[in-house]
């Protein structure tokens, strides 16, 4: 037993999060050991993060090799491994330039502050206006609290951000009425993770891209938990053949080490001149390194057909093990699935995942009402069916008791 544990959280941790009574300790793959020895199957991949699994031995060669040589200087040097890891991302995904730094939310808030000063050398002030959808998550510092799509979370945070307009999500007809010569960017998950794992519609991404050209604003996507693999390209717009002026990418970067990127096309770029924007660890070599490593073993058409196939095993076992249609639907793309409630049944998700963790699986939720899996990109087969059974039979317990109407 370690010396600290739940129990020590409440009287030295702000109360922000409400962590589960265990403690895990090891990672190895898809299993997770906690600190009584326990194991645990990890549906969740860390939370979208750890897309190779934890402690996948590439990973740990290339982090140890760079702990030895180099952790952190500065922004004043350039390092080989963060120019590196820019070529990379350019390579794989479009003409562009790349600025480092260390979460999702900082990629995004360097996004919202790029569009704007954008919009501002090139149209005046007046063109500011940001249009982002209800349900989306963009992250937790006030810019990016103030851009996603739920009250929630900016609530007793005031004044905020103002130029922000919030749209219904895949409302074609809405963003029309909406998108204006004011407009300096669109803003918006491919597929909302956090906001209950709903997919864009194809028709609604051409809708955007569409009209940001005839406005001139920019479209953002904020690939954040649906990049580096997780849908089954690269990243999710490669699937819908539109392209973004920013994107923005974090989570499974790293496998788990801090370290995100906003990617823009050159002449967007161009308007972070030096001092504009900035980041101490951005571009460190120690977490460059190890995304470097990451994307060259997920880009890989193995990759990609092993997410298809985990894909459909995990909406057909979800399908059978759902026997009472509890689920009013399974969705999802590549390795994000979210399992939607009936409205019946609104609020239960967490019930659901506190059974499938004393059941020894970990899965998440996306909001009250949704179940989401995200895990390992490379989970074994034969551990993706053990988690799934011990989720079986969680769910069993969970909703023993429930009616359907
Ligand atoms: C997780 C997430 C973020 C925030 O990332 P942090 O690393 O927690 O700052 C932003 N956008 C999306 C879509 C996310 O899923």
């Amino acid at each position: 037993m370690p010396d600290l544990g739940r129990s020590d959280f409440d009287r030295l941790m702000m109360p922000n999060y409400n962590p589960a009574g265990f403690v895990p300790v090891r990672g190895q793959g898809s299993r997770v050991l906690d600190s009584d020895g326990a194991e645990y199957v990890d549906l969740a991949g860390g939370i979208a993060t750890t897309a190779l699994g934890h402690a996948h031995p590439e990973l740990v060669a290339v982090l140890v090799e760079q702990a030895g040589a180099l952790w952190h200087m500065s922004n004043a040097f350039v390092n080989e491994p963060s120019l590196r890891l820019a070529e990379s991302l350019i390579s794989r995904t479009f003409e562009s330039r790349v600025f480092f730094s260390n979460s999702g939310g900082e990629a995004n808030e360097a996004a919202f502050k790029l569009a704007r000063r954008y919009a501002s050398d090139h149209h005046g002030p007046e063109k500011h206006e940001l249009i982002s959808f209800s349900g989306s998550f963009h992250g937790r510092t006030l810019f990016t609290v103030s851009v996603g799509g739920k009250e929630l979370y900016t609530q007793g945070f005031g004044p905020l951000p103002g130029g922000i307009t919030h749209l219904p999500f895949n409302d074609v007809a809405a963003l029309e009425a909406s998108v204006g010569p004011q407009t300096c960017a669109v803003v918006l998950e491919p597929i909302q993770g956090e906001g209950g794992v709903v997919p864009a519609t194809a028709e609604f991404i051409q809708a955007a891209r569409r009209l940001c050209d005839e406005n001139e604003a920019l479209l953002v996507f904020d690939e954040v938990q649906s990049g580096v693999g997780r849908t089954g390209t690269l990243y999710a717009f490669q699937q819908f053949g539109v392209q973004p002026d920013i994107l923005t990418t974090a989570k499974a970067l790293g496998n788990g080490i801090p370290v995100a990127a906003t990617i823009a096309i050159p002449r967007v770029a161009a308007s972070l001149v030096v001092g504009t924007h900035g980041s101490t660890y951005g571009g460190n070599p120690l977490a460059c390194t190890v995304a470097n490593r990451v994307l060259e073993l997920i880009d890989t058409p193995e990759v990609r057909a092993g997410v298809l196939e985990r894909h459909g095993r995990v909406v057909e076992r979800l399908l059978e093990i759902d026997r009472e249609g509890f689920f009013g639907e399974v969705r999802g793309m590549g390795l994000l699935i979210g399992a939607q409630l009936r409205p019946e049944f609104a609020g239960k998700a967490k019930s659901i995942q506190v059974a499938a963790l004393e059941a020894g699986v970990l899965c998440l939720v996306a909001g009250p009402d949704v179940i989401r899996f995200a895990p390992s990109l490379i989970i074994p087969m034969a551990d993706l069916e053990l988690g799934l059974d011990r989720f079986e039979q969680a769910f069993a317990g969970a909703t023993s008791g429930w009616e359907s109407a």
